[in-house]
């Protein structure tokens, strides 16, 4: 299982995450991603089934805006580097 969060800092508003993953990431009214199912705080495991597609999202946004990692972030998208 993994946690993802977005770091809005660094999110250029592009739209590939939400192209790629459209259950995990929604964008607020600037265009700044964000994910849904735990409100950027990374803190609840993506569902299985979505996986696949935030290892997309992952590996698509060009600013690297988009953090995964096997333990939750607890609302901080640095907390591993
Ligand atoms: Fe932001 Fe990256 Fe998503 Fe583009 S792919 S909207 S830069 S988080």
């Amino acid at each position: 299982s993994i946690f993802t969060i977005v770091h809005q800092e660094t999110c250029i508003a592009c739209g590939a995450c939400g192209a790629a993953a459209p259950e995990v990431f929604d964008y607020d009214d600037e265009g700044i991603s964000y994910v849904i199912i735990d409100d950027n705080k990374g803190t609840k495991c993506v569902p299985n089934q979505y996986v696949d597609d935030v290892l997309d999202a992952y590996e698509g946004c060009p600013t690297d805006s988009i953090k995964i990692s096997k333990k939750t972030f607890d609302g901080n998208p640095l907390k591993y580097g």
